[in-house]
């Protein structure tokens, strides 16, 4: 028997009616990517979304086409992502620090029709666009009087464009499983993989991140995602936050220390998140600047392992409190989150930043597992470290034109491709990635558990591990560390700093002091381009 009660899908749409019925005039504030910073409200950005909508009706947009953005973080881009799913097409995500070829090969396997591109995109898409056959318009996201002259197809700035239609527009009624939004993974190993968001899944995802132990965005709050919208959905944030009715404060092309500062004071943000270099920038700018965060209240830090000394600085120097994270593309992107169950609350200093340094439990609708190689589940108990993966509405079942066959295990988990612990208490704890584990006698030793410790070090910026083949013991790991300006780190004083930190056979064989290490466009560390780097290295 079926319930009685409405069924009322769950679309994207609504949200932004919510918002604009219920909290019109809450502000939504961009930088510009043209310079100035701009203000407008929910209720005028769901206006010019209808319109929008109603624009790319005219331009022959239809249900399913994917449109592509390549933009930084404002009113537009938001306006765009409510707009293009409004109709039923796709707003697909591009991000623009990959390299040319790889941006060129996402474009043609998406079959992108039209692209919304930032004035910052334009000279490198002039170069591509000859091998973008698929893209019949370029709309640059500025006006008239900030066009430059282009050679794209069809360029025409957005604003005089999307003036050729009025508002008079009703959102498609569309299936709540209908795709929205595609967003391919960086692609560090082999090509990218487009995961395929859909209604249903962004909207179940807000809800969660909005959930009193996630993100718990409220209508008091002035939310900055830092993180770009090309990066995992912007961590959902472009949803929950007018879900919640939050005000919304969008960084545009700027992420330097001093400019997201001078935002986060000068619109009183209370709640941002970002990857932890963005955070280690700011950082950086606080302390030479003797600046202040007076409104912060909460930053949600994840996309790799946040040090602990990171969380530190924010919690005791700043009074801010961290929640650490751990999610992929893949997971729409929030897996779990370092929140305080009742067991844990006792917790301070060491053992309260041991507690922050696991990436935490998962949310309601996020069920995790860790199994060894064979798929045989592994303990609960903070030690063993197997393959973590994940089950959800808001997790990828297959990727965007690739054979969905092989993805999901027997009982529908998807591997991460993470391995990772997890405690008594349901806190998970990523070691490694699966490739980048270092397996060592038939044991694994964590690359980022060692990385960690380095940082530490008072003249250590950062740090790398990676395995070295070896006779005997297969494979041995391999420090790399970059020295804090001014400042010259020996092997032997690195080896001595980790010496009462990590076990004797987990001590890395040899330490190279490097100028700097090479990052993905999402600022992770390249550890396949590093270990091409030391592939010759011979362990002394
Ligand atoms: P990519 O950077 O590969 O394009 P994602 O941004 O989706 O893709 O990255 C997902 C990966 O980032 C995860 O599988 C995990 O390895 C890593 N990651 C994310 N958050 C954390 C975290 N808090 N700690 C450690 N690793 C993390």
């Amino acid at each position: 028997m079926l319930g009685l009660m409405q069924d009322w899908p769950l679309l994207i749409h609504r949200v932004i009616d919510h918002a604009a019925i219920q909290h019109p005039r809450r502000a939504v504030v961009s930088r510009s990517v043209e310079g100035p910073i701009h203000r407008t409200d929910y209720a005028t950005l769901r206006t010019r979304a209808l319109q929008l909508a109603k624009r790319l009706g005219m331009e022959g947009i239809v249900e399913g086409d994917r449109v592509a953005t390549l933009a930084w973080n404002t009113w537009r881009h938001v306006e765009a992502w409510y707009a293009i799913s409004g109709i039923g097409a796709i707003y697909h995500t591009v991000n623009p620090r990959l390299f040319p070829e790889q941006i060129a090969w996402i474009l043609n396997h998406a079959e992108s029709r039209l692209a919304l591109i930032d004035l910052t995109f334009v000279p490198l898409l002039e170069k591509l666009a000859p091998q973008l056959p698929h893209i019949q318009r370029f709309v640059v996201l500025t006006d008239t009087a900030n066009m430059p002259e282009t050679s794209l197809r069809g360029a025409v700035a957005y604003e005089t464009w999307l003036a050729e239609a009025d508002a008079d527009y009703a959102w498609h009624s569309l299936d709540e499983r209908t795709a929205a939004g595609l967003c391919y993974t960086s692609g560090t190993t082999g090509d990218p993989k487009g995961v395929l968001y859909s209604h249903r899944s962004n909207v179940l995802h807000a809800m969660t991140m909005n959930a009193a132990d996630m993100f718990a965005l409220t209508a008091r709050d002035v939310v900055m995602p830092v993180v770009p919208m090309f990066h995992a959905n912007s961590w959902i944030l472009p949803f929950a936050a007018p879900m919640a009715g939050a005000e919304l404060v969008l960084p545009g092309a700027k992420l330097d220390g001093a400019s997201v500062h001078e935002l986060l004071e000068s619109e009183g943000v209370t709640f941002s998140a970002a990857v932890p270099t963005i955070w280690m920038m700011l950082l950086q700018h606080l302390r030479a600047s003797g600046d202040r965060l007076s409104t912060m209240k909460t930053v949600a830090i994840g996309g790799s392992a946040c040090p602990p000394a990171l969380i530190d600085a924010y919690q005791r120097e700043y009074g801010v409190r961290v929640l650490h994270a751990w999610g992929m593309t893949e997971c729409s992107p929030v897996g779990t989150l370092c929140y305080t169950k009742p067991e844990v609350a006792h917790l301070e200093g060491q053992p309260l930043l041991d507690l922050q340094s696991t990436q935490g439990p998962p949310p309601f609708g996020v069920e995790i597992t860790i199994t060894d190689d064979a798929g045989t589940a592994l303990p609960w108990d903070g030690e063993v470290f197997g393959r973590l993966k994940v089950k959800g509405p808001a997790i990828t079942a297959a990727y965007y034109k690739v054979d969905p066959a092989g993805i999901l295990d027997a009982e529908g988990f998807f591997d991460t491709g993470d391995v990772a612990t997890i405690d008594a208490n349901g806190y998970m704890q990523i070691t490694d990635r699966s490739k980048d584990v270092i397996k060592s006698g038939g044991e694994w030793i964590s690359s980022i558990a060692i990385e960690n410790f380095a940082v530490g070090h008072p003249d250590v910026a950062e740090a790398a591990v990676v395995a070295v083949a070896h006779p005997k013991w297969d494979e041995r790991p391999l420090l790399l560390v970059v020295p804090k300006p001014g400042t010259s780190p020996t092997k032997a004083s690195v080896l001595t700093y980790l010496s009462d930190k990590i076990a004797k056979w987990w001590m890395p064989d040899d330490v190279l002091v490097v100028d700097s290490l090479p990052h993905t466009a999402t600022g992770k560390l390249l550890k396949t381009k590093i270990r091409e780097m030391v592939k010759d290295h011979q362990l002394g």
